[in-house]
């Protein structure tokens, strides 16, 4: 693609990703038959995932988002987290399914889970496209996990670097990594 840099390298296809999503289209459609879903979609990163995803479900869904910001830069996640716009909705009761795009450090993920128990949903449970395994900082259980990636600064698909990149249809990362400072 023309607008991406030299130091990029794919690592899915837009085939790959539409195949695994699928799966965990019909997998989540499968744990919620007869429940009432909220998929609660973190932006910003998620959603293009999120589009596609809840597009796999086969359920009368409800789609709330909600905007977190996690202080620090990629390489030193702080675990300081703002939320800068909430859920309109009350989840009280709800099936609460969070869709993100990375789980990395897993910190703000962590923040965010015992933020919205703390709303007394009837269950809670995490869709996550990415997780970078070797960066673990807090153990998170994703229920439904798209693919693992390496110790890798990744983008597209959802996912930028500076604000772009988020319109690329597949995922890559950038090798050398960006200079976050
Ligand atoms: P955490 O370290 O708290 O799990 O992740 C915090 C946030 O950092 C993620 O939600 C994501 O927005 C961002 N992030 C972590 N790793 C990457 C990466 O490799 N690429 C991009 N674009 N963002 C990342």
């Amino acid at each position: 693609m023309s607008f991406l840099p030299p130091n990029y390298h794919p690592l899915f296809s837009r085939g790959e990703i539409a195949q695994r999503i699928l799966t965990l289209g019909a997998q989540i459609t499968q744990s919620y038959k007869g429940k009432p879903l909220t998929v609660l979609v973190v932006l910003k990163g998620s959603y293009v995932f999120a589009a596609d995803l809840v597009r796999a479900i086969e359920l009368p869904i409800n789609v709330e988002f909600i905007g977190l910001r996690s202080y620090g830069d990629r390489m030193t996640t702080s675990g300081v987290v703002e939320i800068t716009m909430d859920v309109k909705h009350p989840l009280m009761g709800e099936h609460v399914l969070i869709v993100e795009d990375i789980v990395d450090t897993g910190l703000t993920l962590d923040y965010l889970i015992k933020n919205l128990r703390t709303r007394n949903p009837a269950s809670l449970a995490l869709a996550a496209l990415l997780h970078k395994p070797s960066r673990t900082k807090v153990e998170v259980p994703i229920d439904y996990l798209g693919f693992e990636v390496p110790d890798k600064f990744v983008i597209g698909y959802g996912l930028d670097f500076a604000g772009k990149y988020r319109n690329l249809p597949e995922i890559g990362y950038l090798d050398p990594p960006p200079d976050m400072a």
